[in-house]
């Protein structure tokens, strides 16, 4: 007997894969892309796709016809197959003091933040979002009160670089004069839990023939993953910064839930096997200061004995206040006291200025609007349709 499928219905319901978006993948997925797409024959693709990599990543192009040393057809071809798109910038606000927020849609209901603070380091650093959301609920974080929508790709870690460079100017690709010389992952979401994809976003913007943005100057921050902590230096390189905030289990258990799982003891000694540490590659500790909570002298005396033999820089991070935090900051005076003691020990200008406070863009402060869709409402949006219920 032969049985005929009615695949009609099933054709309409599915949507075409969206088109592959050559801007976010690492060399090796390009030069694979092109070949498998019959772009280019194997034995070119080397020479192909480093001409392609050099316009996407040197000259920031975003459209096939600018790579003028290509041959015609063979643009014809990857604009039939290819897009060079960036995503849409829904949002884009400017600090009193010069920080610029971008708030970046990647699809509908798929939305994060992007923060570049000029005038840190040598240059400026932008703060890249690894997740929309996140799972994790640390009680002074905004992005905490915002359940995990999704992971973001490395196609989309790497193009808030691009975003943030095309706002910037800074095509073509300059070793020098140049404004976003580092980048944190200090934005929304916890990078080892996407570690994937954050290490694959590295590959593209640290490329010596593309963004050239050094891992020495990249800096990846965890609120204390332990497991990841071997494989993010191992496949990274970047610096390590650790969100401490608290001294002592009880309190982190309260602060940063997730040190029940990975106490502090785990902690100390999964940072002291980070690949590469020396006194030229130091653990960040970041330390928010909460009025009252973790705040006292004796606090600043546990800190500096707790990281003792590590080589290590202490960052004291003002608390950032937020619609319905539970925290107060720090007084100045009690933050600088603190910071005495950790100065005293040897750890130079501990205490972090906040920026772009008044649009929302400091630390912690960072929030979208993106709310978990049921998986159903998402393929209607995507499929461009008016979901039938409102998100969770
Ligand atoms: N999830 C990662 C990275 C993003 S948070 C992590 O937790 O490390 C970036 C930094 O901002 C962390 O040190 C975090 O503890 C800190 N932070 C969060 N909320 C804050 C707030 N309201 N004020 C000041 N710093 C905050
Ligand atoms: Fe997540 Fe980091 Fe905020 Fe904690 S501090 S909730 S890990 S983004």
């Amino acid at each position: 007997m032969s049985v005929t499928l009615d695949l009609s219905r099933a054709q309409k319901a599915a949507a075409p894969p969206a088109p592959v978006n050559l801007t976010g993948l690492t060399r090796a997925q390009l030069q694979a892309a092109l070949v498998e797409a019959g772009v280019v024959a194997p034995d070119k693709a080397r020479m192909r796709s480093n001409q392609v990599w050099r316009w996407m990543h040197v000259y920031g192009v975003t459209d096939f016809d600018r790579m003028t040393d290509v041959a015609k057809d063979v643009r014809a071809a990857m604009a039939d197959r290819f897009v060079l798109n960036r995503p849409q910038i829904v949002e884009r606000q400017e600090s009193r003091d010069g920080t610029t927020k971008w708030l970046v849609r990647y699809a509908p209901g798929i939305e994060a933040e992007t923060v570049f603070i000029p005038d840190v380091a040598r240059s400026g650093a932008l703060c890249v979002s690894s997740q929309v959301g996140c799972t994790l609920n640390c009680t002074f974080c905004h992005t905490g009160t915002q359940a995990l929508v999704r992971n973001l790709t490395a196609a989309e870690i790497a193009a808030q670089v691009q975003v943030a460079r095309d706002d910037l100017g800074e095509w073509p690709t300059s070793p020098d004069n140049r404004r976003l010389t580092n980048i944190v992952f200090m934005g929304m979401g916890e990078p080892l839990y996407n570690l994937d994809n954050v290490a694959d976003a590295l590959d593209i913007v640290s490329d010596n023939e593309g963004m050239s943005i050094s891992r020495r100057r990249t800096t990846v921050s965890t609120s204390g993953v332990v497991p990841q902590l071997k494989a993010l230096g191992e496949r990274t390189g970047a610096m390590l910064a650790i969100s401490l905030h608290a001294t002592n289990d009880a309190l982190r258990d309260e602060l940063v839930p997730l040190n029940r799982k990975y106490p502090i003891a785990e902690l100390m000694a999964g940072i002291r096997q980070y690949p590469g540490l020396s006194n030229a590659k130091r653990v960040t500790f970041e330390y928010v200061m909460l009025k009252g909570i973790n705040d006292s002298p004796a606090e600043a005396r546990a800190l500096v004995r707790l990281l003792a033999g590590i080589p290590a820089k202490i960052n004291l991070i003002p608390f950032n206040p937020w619609p319905g935090s539970p925290y107060e900051c720090s007084d100045w005076g009690t933050i600088e006291r603190f910071a005495a003691i950790v100065n005293k020990a040897g750890y130079a200008s501990p205490i972090r200025t906040p920026r772009g406070r008044d649009i929302l863009a400091a630390c912690g402060q960072l929030k979208s609007e993106s709310e978990k869709l049921r998986a159903s409402a998402r393929r209607q949006l995507e499929g461009g349709q008016v979901p039938e219920q409102a998100p969770e």
